[in-house]
């Protein structure tokens, strides 16, 4: 418990400290790609694979910011009873195609008449993107994603991802959600990070369960009503 306390208030400094930073990028980058482009028209051929190499460096960086700014909307952030049954079978449609192309089916196991969540639906819907991307990316020869949502007791509703990847081993768990924590060539580390800074604001939590060679599930906990917390300015819970 003390442990998941410190690592939230880390995530807590580095998540807005992160989304300001990435404020200030994205005008100046935008001009960058902008006159880059203007001038790839005017340049000899012989240089032509260097503004690939430019355009493609430009959209990495442009990825890795787009990630970081799901933090730093407040004003689009709304707050209300919502379906989440609904928000993750519109994320399921909006993966489909992805999931298809590497050959992934992803299967959907809801339970009925589940109660409505307080939540922000496209917070949870980048929740949701995030670990079916990952659940996509471990399974590069293909598999199934199991998507389960259950009432849990009488407070709680709980959305598990299980995939048949490579799973993780038990002492790099704790990494997760750690910024830039990632083993992928091309992996930004921030989708998780991101995933727990959301699921944190809502007051649930993510648990995972792995086992290397078998898979992994992402346990996503939420509670149906939102909890009056004692000191919500500074994000100090007392539990
Ligand atoms: P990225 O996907 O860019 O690497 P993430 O924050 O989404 O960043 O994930 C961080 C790391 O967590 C991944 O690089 C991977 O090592 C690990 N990970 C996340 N999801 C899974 C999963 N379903 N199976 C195995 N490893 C995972
Ligand atoms: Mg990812």
């Amino acid at each position: 418990l003390e442990w998941q306390l410190r690592k939230s208030d880390t995530l807590n400094v580095v998540g807005e400290l992160a989304a300001g930073i990435a404020h200030e990028i994205r005008n100046p980058m935008t001009a960058l790609k902008g006159f880059i482009q203007l001038l790839q028209g005017s340049i000899k051929d012989d240089y032509s694979m260097y503004f690939d190499v430019i355009m493609s460096e430009l959209k990495r960086i442009e990825s890795i910011i787009t990630e970081f700014l799901v933090l730093a909307k407040p004003q689009a952030v709304q707050y209300k009873q919502n379906d989440v049954c609904k928000i993750m079978k519109d994320t399921i449609d909006l993966i489909s195609a992805q999931a298809m192309m590497h050959n992934v089916q992803i299967i959907a196991d809801f339970e009925e008449k589940l109660p409505l969540l307080y939540c922000e639906p496209n917070q949870l819907k980048q929740v949701f993107i995030n670990i079916l991307k990952n659940a996509i990316e471990v399974m590069p020869k293909g598999g199934d994603i199991h998507v389960r949502i259950r009432k849990i007791g009488t407070d709680y509703v709980r959305i598990s991802v299980t995939d048949q990847g490579c799973g993780i081993p038990q002492d790099k768990i704790k990494k997760l959600g750690e910024p830039f924590y990632t083993t992928k060539e091309r992996g930004t580390g921030l989708g998780l990070m991101v995933s727990y800074k959301i699921i944190e604001e809502h007051q649930g939590k993510i648990d995972v369960e792995s086992e290397v060679g078998v898979g992994t599930t992402f346990h996503i906990t939420l509670p149906i009503e939102r909890v009056d917390t004692d000191d919500e300015e500074t994000g100090v819970y007392h539990i």
